[in-house]
C-alpha cells in the first residue's frame, strides 16, 4: 500500500509539474479579439467562427451604432460563447500623440480625467452585463493609451476588470507578469501564410498568441481580407489537438489560476 500510495503521489507530482503549465493541455493559446464593435464581426466574422465551433472576444464601444441598433445580435453571439468586451464607453484616444488628428475634443483623453474614464469604462460594464448576464469582464485600451495626466486609469479598476488587453506585439508566456497590459499583434493587411506564421511561432515557443483584428473584409481602414481570416480560423481548426482557441478572459482565468497554483 506504502508503495502504491508513494507511486500515486509521484505520478501526480509529475502529471501537475507537465499540466500545471500547460495552455489547456495545448501547445499554445489563440485568442482572436475584434475591436470597435463592427458589422462586419456580426455579418462575417461571427458566422465564420460559429461555423468551424470557434470562439472570438468582441471588444465593444458601447456608445457606437454598430453596437446600439444591434443589441440583440451582440446578445445573440454572447449566447453562443462569443466574449462581449469593454473597449469603453465613446472610445476616447490621447489626441496630444502623434497622428492623433481624428481624435475629437469631446473625447480626447489628453483632456479627460480618471474619474470619467473609471465611470465611463463601469457604465460599458453594465451595459454588456445587461446583454450577457456577466460581471467578470475584460478590457482592450483604446488605441492602446493606458494614462490619463500620466496616470494608468486601469489602476483603479482592477477590481472590476479580469484583465486587460494592450497593443504591444509580442508572444504571451503563461506567467506573464502583468495581465492589465497583455501584448497582442495589431493585424492589417498580413496574408492567411502571415497570419498562420504568427500561431506555428505560438505552438513551437509554448505561449500565447492574441490576435488584434478591426476590419475583416473591410468597414475600418485597419483590415484584413476575408480569405486571410478564413484561412486562418480553418488553420486553427485542423490543429484543434495542439491550438487552445479561447476567449481572452478564459485565457487570463487559466494564467491566474495557474499563477496561484504554483505558489
Ligand atoms: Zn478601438
Amino acid at each position: 500500500m506504502t508503495f502504491k500510495r508513494t507511486l500515486t503521489f509521484l505520478l501526480c507530482l509529475v502529471s501537475a509539474s507537465v499540466f500545471a503549465q500547460d495552455w489547456n493541455k495545448k501547445k499554445c493559446a489563440v485568442v482572436l479579439t475584434y475591436d470597435d464593435a463592427l458589422n462586419v464581426h456580426l455579418d462575417k466574422v461571427i458566422p465564420a467562427l460559429d461555423s468551424l465551433k470557434l470562439k472570438g472576444t468582441f471588444y465593444l464601444t458601447a456608445a457606437s451604432q454598430e453596437f446600439t441598433k444591434r443589441l440583440p445580435e451582440w446578445k445573440k453571439a454572447a449566447a453562443n460563447k462569443h466574449e462581449l468586451a469593454n473597449h469603453t464607453l465613446f472610445h476616447p484616444c490621447d489626441g496630444s500623440q502623434p497622428g492623433r488628428s481624428f481624435v475629437t475634443a469631446d473625447y480626447d483623453l489628453a483632456t479627460y480625467s480618471v474619474r470619467r474614464i473609471t465611470d465611463e469604462i463601469k457604465m460599458t460594464n453594465a451595459a454588456l452585463e445587461a446583454l450577457d448576464g456577466k460581471k467578470e469582464r475584460t478590457f482592450a485600451y483604446p488605441c492602446g493609451d493606458t494614462q490619463v495626466a500620466g496616470v494608468s486609469y486601469v489602476e483603479g479598476l482592477k477590481g472590476e476588470l479580469v484583465a486587460a488587453r494592450g497593443v504591444q506585439g509580442v508572444y504571451v508566456p503563461k506567467n506573464t507578469a502583468d495581465l492589465y497590459n497583455v501584448g497582442s499583434f495589431m493585424i492589417n493587411g498580413q496574408t492567411g501564410d502571415e497570419l498562420i506564421a504568427l500561431v506555428k511561432k505560438a505552438m513551437e515557443t509554448n505561449r500565447m498568441v492574441v490576435f488584434l483584428f478591426h476590419g475583416v473584409g473591410g468597414e475600418h481602414s485597419l483590415n484584413v481580407s476575408l480569405e486571410a481570416h478564413r484561412q486562418l480560423i480553418q488553420f486553427l481548426k485542423k490543429n484543434e489537438k495542439d491550438i487552445w482557441n479561447t476567449t481572452f478572459i478564459e485565457a487570463a482565468k487559466h494564467m491566474k489560476a495557474t499563477a496561484s497554483a504554483k505558489k
